[in-house]
């Protein structure tokens, strides 16, 4: 009745369930321990996996902070056209909304973008901070 990678340390005699199981967790890698239950004696091993996740964070958040490094801006244009279009697939749609330009540039280091709202036509409003 052995048991294998189970969540809590069982008794292979009585099978009872340790509550308390992470206590082992820094004993030898095996090692022997006393049921409380039955009173017997069983061999433990412990199995230990880690695993590690990582994801960028903001240039502004290193240290120190480093200037973003911005891809070429692009831009989509929402004009009347598409402001028409919108408000017939959506019925609930803002029907007086003004055309405009949305200008987008992405940091190439972190997952940071920034969005910038400008008239239909109008320049990329994005200035680059010192280096
Ligand atoms: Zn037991
Ligand atoms: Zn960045």
């Amino acid at each position: 009745m052995a048991h294998e990678y189970t969540n809590e340390i069982k008794c292979p005699y009585c099978d009872y369930e340790f509550s308390d199981s992470w206590e082992f967790n820094d004993s030898d890698e095996c090692s022997e321990v006393d049921c409380p239950e039955c009173g017997k004696e069983f061999a433990l091993t412990v199995n230990i996996k880690i695993d590690y996740s990582t994801e960028k964070i903001s240039c502004k958040d290193q240290t120190p902070p480093i200037p973003h490094e911005w891809d070429e801006p692009t831009f989509h244009d929402i004009d009347q056209e598409v402001i028409d279009r919108w408000n017939k697939e959506h019925w609930n749609a803002i029907s007086d909304r003004e055309p405009y330009r949305m200008w987008t540039r992405e940091c190439k280091n972190c997952d940071v973008s920034e969005f910038k709202r400008v008239e239909l036509g109008g320049d990329c409003p994005f200035i680059d901070e010192e280096k």
